[in-house]
């Protein structure tokens, strides 16, 4: 029987199947089509440059073995990729279709046209995805105290030996500001630095939800499922923001549970325990059990101290000793606050020509929160609430009288009222022009909620936190 590039083609795909599971078939091998046969050489199309790294990397060994069986001992494959070359060459494309993906950035770019010979490619690289990570956060300078000891230790043995450990998933908790991103990053950091070539990838909630909604609008949710399986140590930041997103739950689950099959590492940071995450799928919260739990709490006054005299060595600078005593005595809970505070007070000191002293410090500290309420401003609030509540911001601002509207509305007056520095006739203005003593009366009636309902003051209390961890992290 004469071999054409469909029979050639078809026999070997014969011997994968018996070889691989029904799954990777299906994502791998069927989309794709023999176009050429030339003597020692097979011609197949796939999709994209990504297709044929995933097949180099995965498959080298069974397509190769199974191309000289059909060929003889100097059969080759080659490749054709299908995406044109005009695509944006630094995304990951979707398979034969249009829009490529924007979020996921490949650095060192994906060529694509055909690929010759890749067998003969001296070790086919790793794909290269970019980490995502901010290289200044290193265990180095994460400054060990009572308050992170397990966390930062157990995440020293994860950077360690990542998957090998039992603290898969390793789950950082803590209050906003404590420092659970810079761990997990360092985590990430330490893995890429001491030369073991594994796949780290950071990614906020946030961000990885955006993706996800992306890649269903595209139609492309097994790209961005497989994507992931590429990865050998994933950090996910603030995974309390999953919360009651029932299709992004689904998907992290998939994606979880793959990882955690294939050894991988996964570090997932939450501003709360996992039992204490409402709206995340039950499923998914004994997952996150699996592993350890570590949390990061208020760090005490040395370590305060010494977190802010590291941060001064790091930025070269010089400040008496009782004026960091000064500022660590006074701003306890959020270490992100206790660097804005020495920022803030030298950036007074130059623009004021004033010496750095107690008095300085003071002021600082007094303009501190609400200079960084000045950036908080209804609109963001507004839009906040009314997303919290699942309502149009029109509806938040309008006429109707439903009582969870009013409230919805009554919260966003209260927050706007403290957390912003608006006046109160301002903030009525931008609730659809009601007066001040509108902005009164809804402050005074979510106050009197918040004495007596305990499931709205957590709400609240959550929102608030929401408020400004958004803010400090721009
Ligand atoms: P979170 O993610 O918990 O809100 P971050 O990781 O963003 O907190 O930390 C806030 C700031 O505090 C960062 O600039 C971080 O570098 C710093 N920080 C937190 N913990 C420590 C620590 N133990 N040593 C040094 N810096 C710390
Ligand atoms: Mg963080």
């Amino acid at each position: 029987m004469v071999k054409t590039y469909d029979t050639v083609w078809d026999s070997c795909l014969r011997t994968i199947r018996r070889n691989v599971n029904n799954q990777s078939f299906k994502t791998w091998f069927e989309p794709i089509r023999a176009v050429h046969l030339d003597q020692d050489a097979l011609t197949i199309q796939v999709p994209n440059k990504f297709f044929y790294e995933w097949l180099e990397e995965h498959y080298v060994s069974l397509l190769k073995m199974t191309i000289r069986q059909e060929l003889g001992d100097r059969g080759r494959l080659e490749y054709q990729i299908l995406m044109g070359p005009k695509r944006d060459t630094t995304s990951i494309p979707k398979p034969s279709s249009s829009t490529p993906r924007k979020d996921i950035n490949m650095p060192g770019g994906i060529d694509t046209g055909n690929i010759k010979n890749p067998f003969v490619i001296p070790g086919i690289k790793k794909l290269k995805i970019d980490p995502q990570l901010n290289p200044s956060y290193t265990f180095d300078n994460f400054i060990e105290g009572d308050c992170n000891r397990l966390a930062r230790s157990a995440g020293l043995a994860v950077a360690n030996k990542p998957g090998g450990t039992a603290f898969n998933p390793l789950v950082i908790f803590g209050d906003v500001g404590l420092g659970k991103t810079h761990l997990a990053q360092a985590i990430g950091n330490d893995v890429i630095t001491n030369g073991s070539n594994k796949t780290v990838l950071y990614v906020s909630s946030e961000k990885f939800t955006n993706q996800i909604i992306e890649s269903i609008k595209n139609n492309a949710v097994n790209d961005f499922v497989n994507f992931y399986q590429l990865v050998d140590v994933l950090i996910v930041d603030d995974i309390q923001f999953l919360a009651n997103k029932v299709k992004t739950q689904e998907i992290f689950f998939h994606i979880f549970n793959q990882l955690h099959q294939n050894g991988k590492q996964l570090i997932l940071t939450s501003d709360r325990p996992p039992k204490d995450l409402d709206g995340m799928e039950e499923r998914l919260i004994s997952r996150f059990k699996w592993g350890l739990s570590a949390d990061l709490s208020q760090p005490a006054l040395e370590t305060r101290m010494a977190i802010l005299e590291s941060k001064m060595v790091q930025e070269g600078l010089d400040i008496p000793y009782d004026v960091t005593e000064f500022i660590c005595y006074n701003i306890k809970n959020n270490i992100r606050e206790l660097e804005g505070v020495l920022i803030s007070l030298v950036a007074q000191s130059m623009l004021n020509r004033r010496e750095i002293d107690i008095d300085l410090a003071k002021e600082v500290i007094k303009n501190f929160v609400s200079q960084m309420s000045k950036e908080i401003t209804v609109e963001f609030i507004q839009d906040l609430v009314a997303d919290h509540f699942d309502l149009s911001v029109d509806k938040l601002k309008g006429q109707t009288r439903k009582r969870s509207i009013v409230i919805a509305r009554q919260l966003s007056m209260y927050l706007a009222k403290n957390l912003t520095n608006k006046s109160l006739k301002s903030i009525g203005e931008n609730f659809g022009g009601r007066d001040h003593s509108t902005v009164i009366y809804s402050c005074k009636a979510v106050q009197d909620l918040l004495d007596t309902d305990m499931i709205f003051k957590d709400t609240v209390v959550d929102l608030e936190k929401k408020i400004k961890m958004s803010l400090n992290e721009k």
